[in-house]
């Protein structure tokens, strides 16, 4: 352990609660207890625009024990605690907005069991979603939730995350069977089991999932599996302007085919993806499209999206034949949002994503379009479309206050459309700081009831302070 005060680099301690709670800390977790500016700043933010703020230390733990004592040392000091997985959630979720301490559980990494016969598994909290991936390469099962960043899949319950594949598998929502979380006053519970349905009283899974920290730490999850399909296809189609786009891919779910994948980018998301990835997709709004399942379903899938992609003017289907081709074809599709960064250089980025039902996405995405058209930032479009769910990254530069706070009206004016088509602020990349405002506007009076249910859980409001309640 360091002396933060030692240091020229290092702060004050932030918290008033924090030089007597760093001391018991250190006494119990000795070198895994980190008070060093760098590692710090590194917690101090995520991937979202707001300003970095420092925990007072960072404390690596290792078992659901540890977490359960770090719990109770926090609540015996008053000072709050910030779970932090990976750092790769979108909306200012990590940030220690009162200092405190910072719980990584990234060293909880381990996968504890797979029952392939079940089709589940039980991981601890700082498994990546690609590090269960690789584990479960050759067992035929796959999990399926992709978010574009290697997040740890305890962060990706907390953030209630999903990706490309929804549309088909759903979200952590649909693939949480159970979990065992660390209350803030250290009691552990488990808050289900591995059966596929129950009626076994609240369903505290689900409460907890989207929670942002604010109601516990998660230290075990039960996930269901699915195996890997038979053949997969995948191909990208141009259309002549983004309401085409758009509209072939709600006629697709409302004729009920199962895609596995249909992702929409406009057409300077693509410009922008082909500078950054060296790739050629055609320059204009194209979708890109998944198909999985038999030989047979996906040859009459590809049929029916086929005709309707004809129907709405679409091009052809560019095929990516090989299997790495179609991961060249994902990776392109998971980079945009660093792509769309790179059409200014030394700027930054406000992702923000909300959600429709899918009737209203195409006047959504095109109320949206003539917006920011009459914008002076870029705003490139990229969606998981199939749900009705897409994201613009609005790209502004950091010390100009007008273009800060343009970024910010066009955020706000998205998630109030958003909000009036019977939509969510965000169908994925939760709340954090930057959608408090907004999460009061759309769930109302149920805002009491989320307050009342933090309350009862964490009295003294020491589990991710500042977080989901604007004050
Ligand atoms: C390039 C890029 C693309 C992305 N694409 C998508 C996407 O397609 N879909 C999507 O949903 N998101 C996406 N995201 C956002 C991000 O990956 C998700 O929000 C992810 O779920 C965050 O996981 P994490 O491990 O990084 O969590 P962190 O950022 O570390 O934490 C997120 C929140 O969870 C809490 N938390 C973390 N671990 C625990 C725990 N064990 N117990 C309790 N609380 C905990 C934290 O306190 C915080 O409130 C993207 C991000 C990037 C950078």
């Amino acid at each position: 352990m360091t002396d933060p005060s030692s240091s020229p680099a290092s702060p004050a301690y932030r918290h008033p609660a924090a030089e007597a709670a760093i001391a018991e800390l250190s006494g119990l977790f000795g070198e895994r207890v980190v008070l060093s500016q760098s590692v710090r700043a590194h917690h101090g933010h995520g991937e979202s625009f707001h300003a970095t703020q420092l925990p007072d230390a960072v404390v690596f733990v290792e078992s659901t024990a540890e977490v359960a004592e770090v719990v109770r040392l926090c609540g015996r000091h008053r000072i709050p605690l910030v779970p932090f997985g990976a750092g790769s959630s979108m909306e200012g979720q990590v940030q220690a907005v009162e200092g405190g301490i910072c719980v990584d559980l990234s060293r909880m990494d381990k996968v504890l069991a797979v029952r392939a016969e079940d089709m589940d598994c039980t991981v601890q909290p700082g498994v990546t979603r690609q590090a269960l991936n690789a584990f479960l390469r050759d067992q035929g099962l796959f999990f399926p939730i992709d978010p574009g960043a290697e997040a740890t899949l305890g962060g990706m319950a907390s953030t209630r995350a999903s990706g490309t594949n929804a549309v088909r598998y759903g979200t952590m929502r649909d693939v949480v069977l159970a979990m065992e979380v660390v209350l803030p006053d250290g009691r552990i519970i488990r808050t289900g089991s591995r059966a596929r349905k129950s009626s076994a009283g609240y369903d505290l899974t689900r409460l907890m999932i989207g929670a942002e920290g604010t109601l516990g730490v998660i230290t075990e999850l039960t996930l269901r599996l699915f195996p890997i399909p038979e053949k997969v296809a995948a191909a990208v189609c141009a259309f002549p302007d983004l309401e085409s786009a758009v509209s072939c891919v709600v006629a697709t779910q409302q004729c009920g085919v199962t895609m596995s994948r249909i992702e929409f980018a406009d057409t300077a998301q693509v410009a922008a993806i082909n500078a950054y990835c060296k790739t050629r997709f055609p320059e204009s709004p194209v979708l890109f499209l998944e198909f999985a399942g038999s030989p047979q379903a996906v040859e009459a899938e590809i049929s029916i999206v086929r005709s309707l992609a004809d129907e709405f003017g679409g091009g052809g289907f560019d095929w990516a034949e090989t299997e790495e081709a179609r991961r060249e074809l994902w990776h392109a599709r998971h980079m945009a949002a660093y792509a769309a960064l790179q059409v200014r250089p030394g700027c930054k980025g406000l992702p923000t994503d909300v959600c429709v039902p899918i009737s209203r996405l195409v006047d959504c995405i095109a109320e949206t379009h003539k917006e920011l058209e009459a914008s002076p930032l870029p705003a490139p479009i990229v969606g998981h479309v199939g749900d009705g769910n897409f994201h613009l990254m609005i790209v502004f530069n950091p010390d100009d206050p007008v273009e800060l706070a343009e970024a910010e009206r066009l955020d706000r004016s998205l998630g109030l459309r958003a909000l009036a088509m019977g939509g969510t602020c965000t169908g994925e990349h939760g709340i954090g700081l930057g959608k408090r405002g907004l999460l009061a506007r759309e769930v109302g009076e149920a805002l009491e009831v989320m307050r009342t249910i933090k309350g009862a859980l964490d009295p003294f409001n020491l589990m991710n302070p500042g977080k989901l309640f604007l004050e």
